[in-house]
């Protein structure tokens, strides 16, 4: 939430300092202020959520960046591609065809 503070300040002194009426000074919150290894360190526990006294949801914010960073950038852990490709192909988690999944139950 702090370094999401500083991005906002910094853009906000940067648009209104500028004559030229640029809006992007070339910087973003991801990556410049927020590294990808801090936005998946976050276990998505809802604490933060629950016990900020001023009803911040730093959870919202973390969750945004890294749907776009899998959306927008195809950026995500190996594990994860593969677990996001067998959803697509197989409708569940596991790399078994929906077809094969009481297969085991013959074994
Ligand atoms: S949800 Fe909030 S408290 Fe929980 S790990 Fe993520 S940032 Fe930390």
């Amino acid at each position: 939430m702090m370094k999401t503070r500083d991005r906002s300040e910094e853009l906000g002194h940067f648009i209104r300092n500028n004559k030229e009426g640029n809006k992007e000074d070339g910087k973003s919150l991801l990556r410049d202020y927020i590294t990808e290894e801090e936005l998946r360190a976050c276990t998505s526990c809802n604490a933060c959520v629950q016990e900020c006294p001023v009803s911040i949801n730093p959870l919202d914010i973390i969750l945004q960046m890294r749907r776009h960073l899998v959306m927008e950038e195809s950026s995500a852990p190996q594990e994860w591609n593969m677990m996001f490709s067998n959803i697509e192909n197989n409708m569940a988690p596991r790399k078994f065809s929906p077809d094969d999944r009481d297969a085991w139950v013959q074994s």
